[in-house]
């Protein structure tokens, strides 16, 4: 593959906007390199909400030069390409040096407001950290990892962004031969815990310290202000990871390969590659087909986002001063914020989602026993928690969902006598928990059809997708949309192959 072409026109964004921190770090931190474009790009989609976030103008995406730069074929001048290498435990186990083996860090750019972004290509080719991969991405994950980001941002959990998609008839070859795809990603920092643990276990404490002072000034500097920044830096993580996790169970999303480089350090939903949404409810769902053990199954989630934690606080441990072994009870500490952030940041998720605006003590029970009840069938998650905002007009509705008709009454009984207790008007609370149950969730068999569609090269389904996943709490105006999964859909598998 040729070298990308520097442009000289600067593109949506002015030449003196990227600021390139990481790039800075120097080259014990990352390779410099530029991507290996696609032949031949195309677009197979874009994100406007994603491109407004940067600051960039309507016609962004037909200015001079932005597929050939989103498709790893040119550079605008002031990007800094590079792949940082990080390491981590994959499945438990430590897999030692990992890195960003088809992802090439383009450069951060520094939007008008100030904020800054860094723009991620994935899939672009060869980096010394592809071991025995071939540094591509296929069409299909790409439009998984692309409808499923901006599908996050729309409910309001955090994630790594989606700009757009390129794409090739490069064929790349998996189980069957596939065309390959880029997908553009932003957020404000890709860093992992992976990459602290690979300057951990390698014994480079000064390249340690150096990452997480910069991590800590460019991303968190209210950590300086403690007492002991790393401390204070583990305990934040250790909040924001809760947060997403309650999240995620909220909504019934599975990642499906939770190892400790697939995990942010700014709690965001990164790298999206065998996730799924819950159809029929079930604690022990395995959304990824080559995850035979259920390591990563939906309810085991939070115990493993707490153990990814102890993973990065062993990461911090050089950097702490004093004893050892005081140190360690120090780390030990932070990460009790999670154990006590995750319960009540899930709690007060399921109590928006029943409509209880004031805690009660009997609500997590309630909470719970409504689980039991939909995992006893394996009753829809998403449409009955859907109905159950809409119980008031159509109650017969939500009825309809149980086989177990007593039971569900007995439990529905107590949560009108619960709701009696609040002190919001009908109206208002069926209003709030359609904000807080989404219609429209990104399953399987919604993705898949795009996908089909666009491998064969109609790529109106991901555009019209992607409309419909950002309006989540919308009655979509296809009902199937929000509707049950078809049959064909149990079929489905989806592994790590991407
Ligand atoms: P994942 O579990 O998909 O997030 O990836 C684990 C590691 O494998 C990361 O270091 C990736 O960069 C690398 N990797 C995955 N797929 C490829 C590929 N096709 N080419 C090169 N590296 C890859
Ligand atoms: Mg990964």
């Amino acid at each position: 593959m040729n070298a990308p072409q520097p442009l000289t026109t600067a593109g949506p964004c002015p030449d003196d906007a990227w600021l390139n921190r990481f790039a800075a770090l120097g080259p014990a931190f990352h390779t410099e390199l530029p991507p290996s474009g696609l032949p031949d790009p195309h677009w197979v989609a874009r994100s406007a909400a994603c491109a407004e976030q940067l600051g960039w103008a309507d016609d962004w995406w037909q200015q001079d030069g932005t597929l050939a730069v989103l498709a790893g074929n040119a550079l605008w001048p002031g990007m800094r390409p590079v792949a940082t290498v990080y390491s981590g435990h994959q499945f438990g186990a430590w897999a030692g040096q990992l890195g960003d083996g088809r992802a090439h860090l383009l450069g951060e750019l520094q939007t008008a407001d100030g904020r800054s972004f860094e723009i991620q290509l994935k899939g672009a080719g060869l980096t010394p950290y592809s071991r025995m991969g071939d540094g591509r991405a296929v069409l299909r994950s790409s439009t998984r990892e692309f409808l499923c980001s901006e599908a996050m941002a729309a409910l309001c959990i955090p994630t790594t962004r989606a700009l757009a998609i390129a794409g090739s008839a490069l064929p790349v070859r998996r189980e069957t031969i596939e065309s390959a795809a880029v997908v553009a990603r932003t957020a404000p920092s890709f860093m992992r815990f992976g990459h602290f643990e690979h300057f951990a276990h390698s014994d480079q404490h000064e390249a340690l310290r150096e990452l997480a002072d910069f991590f800590i000034a460019t991303q968190a500097p209210e950590c300086l202000d403690a007492p002991q920044p790393v401390v204070a830096l583990l305990e934040r993580v250790a909040r924001q990871t809760a947060e997403l996790l309650a999240q995620w169970q909220a909504v019934g999303f599975c990642h499906g390969v939770m190892n400790t480089d697939n995990m942010s350090m700014l709690g965001l939903t990164l790298d999206y590659g065998p996730f799924g949404f819950l159809d029929g409810f079930d604690p022990g769902h395995i959304c990824n087909h080559t995850d035979r053990q259920g390591r990563y199954a939906y309810a085991r989630q939070p115990n493993v986002a707490f153990w990814n934690l102890h993973a990065l606080a062993q990461a911090l441990l050089p950097l702490m001063p004093g004893e050892r072994e005081a140190a360690g009870e120090q780390l030990l500490g932070a990460l009790e914020v999670y154990r006590q952030a995750f319960p009540d940041a899930l709690l007060a998720r399921m109590r928006a989602k029943l409509g209880l605006s004031l805690p009660q003590d009997e609500d997590r029970a309630l909470v719970d026993d409504w689980l039991r009840l939909l995992a006893a069938h394996r009753v829809d998650y998403t449409i009955a928690n859907r109905r159950l905002a809409r119980h008031a007009s159509d109650g017969g509705a939500l009825r309809d969902l149980f086989l177990d008709r007593p039971g569900f009454d007995a439990w529905f009984e107590r949560y009108q006598a619960r709701l009696a207790a609040e002190p919001r008007p009908a109206q208002e609370r069926e209003a709030a928990m359609l904000a807080s149950n989404p219609a429209v969730v990104l399953r399987n068999h919604l993705a898949e059809g795009a996908i089909r569609r666009a491998q064969a090269g109609d790529f109106s389904e991901v555009q019209r997708l992607l409309a419909v996943l950002q309006r989540p709490f919308d009655e979509p105006a296809l009902a199937s949309d929000a509707g049950f999964p078809p049959d064909w859909a149990q079929h489905l598998e989806v592994s790590c192959s991407s």
